[in-house]
């Protein structure tokens, strides 16, 4: 009994597992087809002032409208294109995308948003990375000043000194730089100094407990006088209720994002159709 048992289960992980791999496969042809498809399109999430209440930015987060699955996440489909070159494909035509919705906003409305466009480790490898950046602006005419590209902590840490060289190559074409997903890397004040970033993302996993657990508030209350401390702006992620909100503000924090101020919506629902 124990055996048939035992084979049995042996059985149920190869199929799973190449049920996952064929799935994977179908998802990466998928993929390519949305690429050319135009089935990705930039969501906009408002990131608000705590001092002002106002929206001072908004971060572009990408979104796959499948034709027939819906709505797959980022989380699921950007791993994916991160083995192959897609992400450099895709992060490109993001790039050239979202700066021209931002420059034409600002020309057109009045709009002075900072555009904040997530970068992934493949794409800092990428020695097209710096000119597609500096083309997307000039092309678009958006000043680097109003685009801040962010970068995971992992992704910094993984090659220092790859990373900081390619940091300060985009640095040197005007754009802000942000750390993302703060606190779930091993990273030091002296490692961020080095980086000569301008904002750093205290991860959602930090800011979910902040009211209950007096723990995630002493961890939230050192990164922000850490970050302080080497002249970073802070934004907290992931912000759903309003005694976060109010409890960030007390804590010094610069800024916010979450589902409590803006889901990521379209460009035409949150600023309008032009
Ligand atoms: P991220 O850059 O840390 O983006 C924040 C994620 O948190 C987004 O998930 C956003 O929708 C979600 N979020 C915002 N506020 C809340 C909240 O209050 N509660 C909860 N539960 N979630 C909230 P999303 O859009 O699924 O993106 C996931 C990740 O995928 C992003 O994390 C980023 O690492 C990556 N990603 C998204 N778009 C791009 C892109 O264009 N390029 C690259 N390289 N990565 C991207
Ligand atoms: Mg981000
Ligand atoms: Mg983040
Ligand atoms: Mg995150």
């Amino acid at each position: 009994q124990a055996k048939t048992l035992g084979r049995g289960r042996h059985h149920f992980f190869d199929v799973g597992l190449r049920e996952r791999m064929q799935r994977r496969l179908r998802m990466e042809q998928d993929l390519r087809d949305a690429v050319h498809d135009g089935q990705l399109w930039p969501a906009y999430q408002p990131v608000v002032d705590l001092k002002t209440g106002e929206m001072v930015a908004v971060e572009a987060l990408l979104r796959w409208t499948h034709p027939r699955h819906g709505a797959i996440s980022p989380a699921e489909f950007i791993p994916l294109a991160e083995e192959s070159d897609l992400i450099n494909v895709i992060g490109k035509e993001m790039l050239r995308a979202t700066t021209r919705e931002l420059a034409s906003r600002r020309a057109n409305q009045g709009l002075d948003l900072t555009l904040k466009v997530n970068i992934s480790t493949r794409q800092l490898d990428d020695p097209h990375l710096v000119p597609a950046v500096q083309d997307a602006l000039t092309s678009t005419g958006l000043p680097p000043s109003a685009l801040c590209l962010e970068v995971t902590e992992s992704a910094l840490m993984r090659d220092q000194e790859a990373a900081g060289e390619v940091l300060a190559a985009l640095r040197s074409l005007g754009v802000l730089l942000a750390i993302d997903d703060f606190g779930t890397g091993y990273s030091s004040l002296a490692q961020l100094r080095r980086l000569t970033l301008d904002t750093l993302k205290i991860d959602r996993s930090f800011i979910t407990g902040i009211a209950e657990s007096r723990d995630a508030e002493a961890i939230v209350t050192s990164i922000i006088a850490m970050a302080h401390a080497v002249d970073l702006t802070v934004i907290a992620e992931g912000v759903e209720t309003a005694e976060q909100l109010d409890l960030l503000r007390k804590l010094d924090c610069d800024q916010a994002q979450g589902y409590h101020l803006g889901r990521p919506v379209s460009a035409a629902e949150l600023f309008g159709t032009q």
